[in-house]
């Protein structure tokens, strides 16, 4: 349904020099941090400048962000670098505050995303606007929750409507600070192929040294365009200093992104692809066909198991196939974290499908109306 109703992201009005760029500190801190950063970004063909004035911290006695004085200092820059300005907002007054200062973005974080009364405060507080607005992912990996927030905005009319994607919080160890888990937001694509979809590789990594590789990755998944927090003296800034980019790094980092195109120039790019997706294919029939066979295995296990009561999971011989499945991916350099997480998810799946036939009687049974999200 919003689908077709969503304004491309070049007709915002906003400039857009190949992709829709994005950049400025975490935090408005000063109107002279503020002055300094945009002076080191002069040029850059930026869509807006970003800065947050008001801030969603996870402990209290951190930096909250300046508020209105700080929507102040961004209208000021807007005047000086003549860059359009954004800022998030986490409740209808901040929406009312940002639009009366005539901020031409306006942002929903990952931690607002989450919270159905919040975001529909927002949305109410948008309505009969025609302001731009873009909503970052949830800090869980929750599609729904997403598109559900999305959707709010969209029902209070507004149409100049991005998703941010800046990572998600998940239990296992990665280099990156919220795990990007690329099918989550390659998925919300699929779903609103018209959505613009906005990389943050800032939040997504947590750290400086690899933000350049994690933005070329999102702009070789056909993202629209990215969002990067750019500080003129990250060391000394109040929040996420690790991960913001000094405004030489970041037109480094600009030099070298290469926007890709979705199909290539001339017959033997087409060829080669030709050749390589259909051996893809073939591996992935020779996967799926596998994978049947395994879990009919398995429920030939458990019907054993069952009639000579013998637990489900059996732990010793579980940690012998997670040990040695690394050990052989080891040796044929697939990463073991994916590794794991394909045996962790193939392993759910054949206990699940071992314990099948107890759930058989129930599943005849008629639902008594399941508990509705
Ligand atoms: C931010 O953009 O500074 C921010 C707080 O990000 P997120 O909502 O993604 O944590
Ligand atoms: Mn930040």
């Amino acid at each position: 349904m919003m689908n077709g109703s969503i304004t491309p992201l070049r007709e915002w009005g906003l400039p857009m020099a190949g992709m829709f760029l994005a950049a400025g500190p975490c935090s408005a801190e000063s109107e002279e941090q503020l002055r300094k950063t945009a002076e080191g970004l002069k040029g850059c063909p930026l869509s807006f400048f970003r800065a947050g004035v008001w801030k969603p911290r996870t402990r209290p006695g951190t930096f909250p962000g300046l508020g209105e004085k700080a929507l102040e200092w961004l209208v000021r820059v807007r005047e000086e670098f003549g860059f359009p300005v954004g800022a998030e907002v986490g409740t209808p007054q901040h929406v009312e505050a940002a639009l009366r200062h005539g901020l031409d973005v306006l942002w929903i974080g990952a931690r607002t995303t989450p919270d159905p009364f919040a975001v529909q405060s927002i949305a109410d507080a948008l309505k009969g606007t025609d302001a731009r607005v873009l909503v970052k992912n949830p800090v869980s990996p929750d599609l729904d929750t997403w598109l559900g927030a999305l959707e709010r905005v969209h029902n209070a009319g507004v149409r100049r409507l991005g998703a941010v994607h800046r990572g998600f919080a998940t239990s296992h160890d990665t280099r990156y600070r919220n795990a990007p888990l690329w099918r989550i937001p390659i998925e919300l694509k699929r779903r609103l192929p018209g959505l613009p979809l906005i990389c943050d590789p800032s939040h997504l990594c947590g750290r400086a040294d690899i933000v350049p590789p994690t933005a070329q990755e999102a702009l070789d998944l056909l993202y629209d365009g990215l969002m990067v927090e750019v500080h003129h003296n990250p060391p000394e800034a109040l929040s996420d200093a690790g991960q913001q980019l000094t405004p030489q790094a970041f037109r480094e980092m600009l030099a070298h992104l290469v926007i890709r195109k979705e199909s290539g120039d001339g017959l033997p790019y087409e060829m080669q692809m030709q050749e390589l997706r259909h051996t893809v294919d073939e591996i992935d029939d020779d996967l799926v066909e596998l994978l049947a066979r395994r879990m009919e295995i398995a429920r030939a296990m458990g019907d054993l198991k069952r009639r000579h009561q013998v637990s489900t999971l059996q732990p010793t011989r579980w940690k012998e196939i997670l040990a040695t499945r690394l050990a052989a991916a080891r040796k044929r350099g697939l990463s073991e974290d994916f590794v794991s997480q394909v045996y962790q998810i193939i392993h759910e799946e054949a206990i699940q499908v071992q314990e099948e036939p107890m759930f058989r009687d129930a599943d005849k049974r008629e639902p008594e109306g399941p508990e509705k999200k």
